[in-house]
């Protein structure tokens, strides 16, 4: 009788042990997993007034470089305005920043584009080589710069139903060529009748176009009308300035119904108005109504629902 009454003392103990062990282990692990909370951003961010959502979304878009850098500074506003923003790029925080330190009156949206399409830089001062592997969706413009040797190896002649001048003068590549076909038709359709009166250019041929004007009204002149040779658009062969028929005028073709048809229908063909009217400040070139570029039917196609430049989608999607 005694023994069992020991035996059960015994087992009472362990229980009692076995219970403090757990309440241990579970207060114990309750304080871990509040250290480690303490380690993460979202908790370092939200002492320092960031609301657990703006943490949150810091979190996600910052490396934790960056989130260090945040830590340092006051809480801010700019930093969850900039995280928020559709096209934000966190490897042009840093600039993003700066820029905006230089105009805080700015809206944050435009500052991105501004960095995103690096117009924040001087025409011409960075010379960056064209990426090649991009193919229909390389970017050139006044930034990006293509070889001077370089010469598409796809490019055909434009029949002369279609383009002014002598037949082999306006060559373009295939894949714009036939989609500028099927465009032609669906305009036809639609009453106009498209006509190209410049497509590929060497760079040989815009050195000529660009000393022309240099020679003619000096170089601030001859850089606001035309690019410099290897960095227009045309040497890509992906470039068409397209008019019609009846109107190839550069001041009144952007008032034709032709220019409107073709800014409302060219993404269909998987073509950009490249140079739109409100995007002078982004693209870095006046309107330009009859110029358009091949990109393929999705690029296109985002571009225009989205109202944004080439150089936004590059930045944004393909500049990886
Ligand atoms: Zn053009």
């Amino acid at each position: 009788m005694k023994k069992k009454v020991k035996v059960k003392k015994q087992v009472y103990y362990i229980l009692i042990v076995i219970v403090i062990l757990a309440i241990g282990a579970f207060y114990g692990y309750q304080k871990y997993q509040e250290y480690l909370y303490h380690q993460t951003y979202e908790y370092k961010l939200s002492t320092i007034g960031y609301s657990i959502e703006e943490a949150k979304l810091l979190e996600e878009k910052l490396p934790a470089e960056k989130l260090e850098f945040i830590l340092n500074e006051k809480r801010s506003d700019i930093f969850v305005n900039l995280a928020q923003e559709k096209y934000f790029i966190a490897k042009e925080f840093d600039n993003y920043y700066a820029y905006y330190l230089k105009h805080k009156k700015m809206e944050i949206k435009d500052i991105v584009s501004i960095i995103n399409c690096k117009v924040d830089q001087e025409y011409y001062s960075l010379a960056l080589p064209t990426d090649m592997s991009k193919e229909e969706a390389i970017i050139v413009n006044k930034y990006y710069t293509l070889k001077e040797d370089y010469i598409p190896d796809d490019l055909v002649n434009v029949s002369m139903d279609y383009a002014w001048g002598n037949y082999g003068d306006i060559r373009v590549r295939k894949i714009a060529y036939d989609n500028f076909l099927d465009m032609w038709q669906a305009a036809s359709q639609a009453g106009y009748y498209l006509m190209i009166n410049s497509a590929f250019r060497t760079y040989q041929e815009q050195e000529i176009v660009f000393n022309n004007y240099k020679d003619s009204y000096g170089e601030d002149y001859a850089l606001s009308i035309a690019a410099k040779p290897g960095y227009s658009e045309h040497q890509t062969g992906l470039a068409l300035d397209i008019f019609s028929k009846t109107n190839s005028n550069r001041k009144t073709f952007k008032d034709s119904e032709v220019a409107k048809w073709l800014a409302d229908n060219a993404y269909k063909f998987g073509f950009i108005l490249r140079y739109p009217s409100d995007k002078v400040d982004l693209t870095g070139y006046d309107y330009e109504a009859w110029h358009f570029r091949y990109v393929g039917p999705e690029i296109a196609k985002y571009i225009y629902e989205n109202d944004i430049t080439f150089e936004e989608y590059y930045a944004y999607f393909l500049d990886k």
